[in-house]
């Protein structure tokens, strides 16, 4: 079956010669339907994620259950699910916490055992997916069922990234009160989530700094009260909130000079949270007297702190009754030969919220 693969870090390409491997006890079959991309994909096929190879790309998607284990019965054939890699085994201290998110944490990194096969090679699914393949096999607790024979894949298949990591950011990790005061740093596809999730909190004013200004229509559309490239960042502060800084900022890029942005632009005491994701190397470039003088609180947000098996039917019921715009999320629809091609559109700044793969 098809593939994007990375043999090689660099370079992603479309291969033929991949197989899932065969369904375990607790393993499910799936084959996928729709498949967003993120800039985390590019980071794996670069390195910067670290991540074992071969790796098959892709962490979002959605997709209906061909076959099932013996001893799997919380999914059976025929059931449309979500690729999940944050559901967690549900029995460790973090899972029995409400931790999830933070269950295998280091598998999420590379996973641990493979499930596919490269030309008869072990090869691995990013974050222990893969959702850039015709069909893939998973552990049990690797997809999440959702109800609702109205939700197209390609909608669905947002919520296990964009969604839950952008708006939950927003409604999980801050908890942003009515009335708050947001400023969002970069409106990729998380980014242009969390500018929703602000609106769904109640922000009264959502401040959005991203340097492609024609993204900017888009971003008023969901919910932006202000729009603004890097350097008007200032003047925004000033203007919407008086000079005194935003009760929280949303840092979706990953640098140290954005994380800068972000934590400049935020008020003393406020929240600083930090869902893009940088390399294992790169520093916050805050000083320890800024860090503790100024009171805030920085916040690294893993999967906007999700519980998939709550979360990702509400973010379905959000979209349902008009509150979450995840129609206007997909800038693109492409086919699967063509996400390295997208990826480079992607790496290259183009005004992209997500070019979502639709599988024939
Ligand atoms: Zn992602
Ligand atoms: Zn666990």
């Amino acid at each position: 079956m098809k593939a994007i693969v990375v043999e090689e870090l660099g370079r992603s390409e479309l291969r033929d010669d991949v197989q899932p491997v065969a369904v375990g006890p607790d393993e499910v079959r799936v084959r996928m339907r729709a498949s967003g991309i993120c800039r985390t994909d590019l980071s794996a096929a670069k390195g910067i994620w670290p991540t074992r190879l071969p790796v098959i790309l892709g962490h979002e998607g959605a997709g209906e259950v061909l076959e099932v284990g013996a001893d799997v019965d919380t999914v059976a054939a025929g059931d449309r699910v979500i690729l999940a890699n944050l559901r967690g085994c549900g029995k460790c201290y973090f899972c029995l916490r409400g931790e999830r998110y933070l269950c295998g944490h280091e598998d999420q990194k590379g996973a641990a055992e493979h499930n596919f096969l490269l030309a008869g090679e072990p090869a691995f699914g990013m974050v222990g997916l893969g959702a850039w393949a015709e069909e893939v096999v998973l552990p049990e607790i690797s997809v999440v069922p959702f109800v609702g024979d109205d939700v197209p894949f390609e909608i669905a298949s947002l919520i296990n990234c964009a969604v839950m990591t952008g708006v939950g950011a927003v409604i999980r990790t801050a908890e942003v009160e009515p009335g708050s005061s947001v400023v969002i740093v970069g409106v990729g596809g998380v980014g242009a989530a969390a500018v929703q999730g602000a609106r769904l909190a109640g922000a009264s004013t959502i401040v959005v700094v991203d340097p492609i200004e024609s993204k900017f229509e888009r971003m008023r559309q969901f919910g932006a009260t202000h729009t603004v490239t890097p350097d008007g960042l200032a003047a925004a502060k000033e203007e919407a909130t008086g000079g005194i800084g935003f009760d929280y900022a949303f840092e979706n890029v990953g640098r140290t000079d954005t994380l800068r942005a972000a934590w400049d632009a935020t008020r003393l005491g406020g929240m600083v949270v930090l869902s893009g994701i940088g390399s294992e190397t790169t520093e916050t470039g805050l000083s320890l007297y800024e860090a503790t003088m100024e009171a805030k609180r920085l916040v690294g947000s893993v999967g906007g702190s999700v519980n998939p098996l709550i979360d990702y039917q509400m973010y379905l019921d959000l979209w349902r009754t008009g509150q979450l715009d995840l129609e206007g999320l997909i800038t693109s629809k492409i086919d699967l030969a063509d996400a390295p091609e997208a990826m480079d559109a992607l790496d290259g700044g183009a005004d992209i919220s997500r070019q979502v793969i639709i599988f024939d």
